[in-house]
Formats: structure tokens, C-alpha cells, sequence
């Protein structure tokens, strides 16, 4: 079956998430944005765990679907337009913070569990080493890979799948905390990796670039911490609708079940250039190669994700075009629509014309993917037609973000 899985999002016991990051919320929310299969988030957190297993039911093997009450609940407020399927797996993202031979690495990691019962083996355990209440995302002083070695021992049937490798903090590739290599991360329990999150600030076309990735899966997810952001990156699965169905996709790394990713601007990215955000000091990986130090303050500058890849890259641009996978860029339809009406995307005017085109033309991603252009234009405005037209063909210019500031993007170019 083919669906849009966002496997990495939080929910409202994370750090600086949305309290409207609720199952019914997510529910909603996943199908006005067309969001086939979600994952849970945050599975380790007692309380949130609890919500899972008493509003959760069994759907297909290893997948969840809310209890029919609730899902009753989650129907009337869906458009008939953007009504379809809607599953959860359970997932969980640890930080991992550790030192090796003397350096200290920060690493995340999302974690599949195919039954609550392994969800709940792996958060009494990691209980044992550090504090999970506190954070939907819990920080352990803890190596990746005894993480690694703690939830294969639970069951060798969970995965797990480094978070946005190229973040400079928390990313296993990254500038700041990170490995040079997958190798040197994980030695010989590499082989039970298959798969890696790309984050927002890299693309599919930069990924290329690095040879050591190929042997992987590349899953693009939103890690979204509120419903807004909900797929904002995602995945085209064509598996079975199962847990084993899913994984063993990945496993294979099989271009015909993992159809296609769907992808921000990476240069919309918080983390996609170098610079130093308090003295709004940007700069290229081609400035931040030469010199280092922030021309505001004098302090070092954050290197972004682009510096980074170019670092580890072993393909130039060009060589690196044929490993690249199907993806799709887009933006998120509520910053095309505040585009062409001038106006801030939280905006009510903004939030109307939103709402109005889910109900009149389907789910987000079926209008920035797929609805025909005459279509748009019919529900909702001229400019905006012309910008998803623009967004499709990449016809459009992006003010890169740096050092946790978001890029800005334009259409009208
Ligand atoms: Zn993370
Ligand atoms: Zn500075």
C-alpha cells in the first residue's frame, strides 16, 4: 500500500512542545496533512505512555490506530476531503551524551518498538540510567551504542535510526558533538543500522555527496513539535501497512518500497549555513572554511550543516547526481499562503484561506504534490497557484538559515 509516513514527531511532555500535541490532535492534524502513518514520539515517557495504551488499539501488526470512540471524535472534525487511513508506530528519540577516548559526543536517536510491551521493556530499563520522566526526550549519559545494544537485547526487532545526522549539536555527523564516519560511531554494530535521518538543513542531493551513506536508508522526517510542523518532511512508503512490512523496507534499502522523500529548501533549514546568530553574522561554507571566528564578536561561529557536508563529502556535485534518491522539496502550504497575501503565517487571513482549500481540494500534501494548478488557483488565489507551480519546478529563491535561525523563501523569482 502506498502512504506518507512521518516516523520523527514529539509529544506534549517533550521540551518546548506544543501542549495541543495530543494522539486526537495528531489524528486530526495527520490527515488534513495527509500523514498515512505517524510515529507515536516520546514512547519512553511514563504519562504519555499511559495515554498510548489507553486510547491506543491494535490495528495491523505492530501499527496502532485510536480506539473508536475516539477516533469518532477525530472524524467529525476532518474535511471529507482529507478523510483516509491513519496509523502509529511507536517511536521515542534519546539523546545520548558520552565521552570516547576523551571527546564528547551528543547523539539522538529515534527508536522503532514493534509492541508496547518491547515500549515499555526499553523505558523501564533506560529508568535505570536516567531520569525519562522529565523530558518526552529523554538525555542519557549513555554511549549510542550500548543504546544500540540495550533495545536489540529487548528485541532485535526494533531499529534504531540516528536523528538529523548533520545537526553541528546532536547530529552523529555533526560539526560540534559528532563522528566523522557511521564506522566510527558504531564499529561493528554497524551492520544493525539501516537506516539514518537526513534533518531539515541537509537534502537528499547533499547525502549524495557522501559515499559512506549509500549502504542506508534515508528517511526524511518533520520532528515536529507542534501540529503545524507535522510533515514537514516525510517519506513515500509503498509496504506492506506493518510494522515488519515498514522495517524490513528499510532493510532492504529497496528504491521501489521507498518511493520517494519529501523534503524542505535545505537552505530553509536552521542549521544550513555557518554564522553566529546573536551578531546576525551568515556565512558560506566557502567563508567559514577560510576563517572561523564570528566578524561580529570575535567568537567561533556555529558550522552549518552545508560546511559539514562538504567536509565529509568523497563525490563532488556533480558525481554525487546519480546516487541521488525520488524526492519531492516543498514548503509548508500555510508559508505560501502568508507569501502571497503578505502577512505574518500565524495570521488568522492565513489560518481561513488554510482551512478553506483542505476542505475544498484535500489533505496539504495532495495539494502541493499533486492538485492540478487550475485547481489551486479556483480555491484559493492566483499568486498562490503560481507559487506551488514555482515550488514544484524549484523555481524559487531561499535566504539560508544559520546557527538556529530559519531561511526565508521567496516565489516570485
Ligand atoms: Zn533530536
Ligand atoms: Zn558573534
Amino acid at each position: 500500500m502506498k502512504f506518507i509516513a512521518d516516523f520523527h514527531i514529539h509529544s506534549r511532555y517533550s521540551y518546548a512542545t506544543s501542549k495541543t500535541m495530543d494522539l486526537q490532535q495528531l489524528a486530526i492534524w495527520g490527515q488534513l496533512k495527509g500523514i498515512g502513518l505517524m510515529g507515536t514520539g516520546d514512547f519512553t515517557h511514563p504519562t504519555w505512555q499511559k495515554e498510548l495504551q489507553s486510547m491506543l488499539q491494535p490495528a495491523e501488526q505492530g501499527l496502532f490506530l485510536l480506539q473508536s470512540h475516539f477516533q469518532s471524535m477525530v472524524d467529525a472534525s476532518v474535511y471529507d476531503t482529507c478523510k483516509g487511513t491513519q496509523r502509529f508506530l511507536l517511536t521515542a528519540e534519546i539523546a545520548t551524551v558520552f565521552k570516547r577516548n576523551g571527546k564528547c559526543y551528543k547523539t539522538h536517536s529515534i527508536i522503532f518498538s514493534p509492541s508496547l510491551e518491547v515500549a515499555f521493556k526499553i523505558s523501564q530499563k533506560l529508568a535505570t540510567i536516567g531520569n525519562i520522566a522529565y523530558d518526552g526526550r529523554p538525555v542519557l549519559s549513555l554511549d549510542v551504542q550500548d543504546l544500540l545494544k540495550i533495545v536489540l537485547d529487548i528485541s532485535p526487532d526494533c531499529m534504531l535510526i540516528p536523528a538529523h545526522i548533520w545537526t553541528p549539536h546532536f547530529g552523529l555527523l555533526g560539526s560540534k558533538s559528532g563522528f566523522d564516519s557511521f564506522q566510527e560511531c558504531f564499529g561493528d554494530m554497524i551492520e544493525h543500522i539501516y537506516a539514518f535521518e537526513k534533518g531539515l538543513s541537509s537534502s537528499f542531493a547533499m547525502n549524495a555527496q557522501c559515499s559512506q551513506l549509500d549502504r542506508f536508508a534515508i528517511l526524511a522526517n518533520s520532528d515536529a513539535h507542534s501540529v503545524q510542523n507535522l510533515g514537514r518532511e516525510a517519506n513515500i512508503l509503498d509496504t506492506d501497512l506493518s510494522y515488519f512490512g515498514i522495517t524490513q523496507a528499510l532493510k532492504n534499502n529497496n528504491p521501489q518500497q521507498l518511493i520517494a522523500g519529501i523534503e524542505f529548501f535545505p537552505e530553509m533549514g536552521k542549521y544550513y549555513g555557518s554564522g553566529h546568530r546573536a551578531c546576525k553574522v551568515y556565512m558560506t561554507p566557502e567563508q567559514s572554511k577560510e576563517n572561523q571566528i564570528c566578524s561580529g564578536c570575535g567568537k567561533g561561529v556555529t558550522i552549518g550543516v552545508a560546511h559539514r557536508v562538504a567536509q565529509l563529502a568523497d563525490r563532488t556535485v556533480e558525481q554525487a547526481q546519480k546516487y541521488i534518491r525520488n524526492r519531492y522539496a516543498i514548503a509548508p502550504l500555510q508559508d505560501i499562503i502568508a507569501d502571497s497575501l503578505q502577512v505574518q503565517t500565524s495570521s488568522k487571513k492565513v489560518q481561513k484561506l488554510y482551512q478553506s482549500m483542505l476542505e475544498n481540494l484535500g489533505n496539504e500534501f495532495f495539494i502541493l504534490l499533486t492538485a492540478k494548478i487550475e485547481d489551486i488557483a479556483i480555491h484559493s488565489n492566483f499568486k498562490i497557484a503560481q507559487s506551488i507551480g514555482a515550488m514544484r519546478s524549484g523555481n524559487v529563491a531561499v535566504t539560508p538559515g544559520y546557527d538556529g535561525v530559519y531561511g526565508t523563501i521567496r516565489f516570485d523569482v
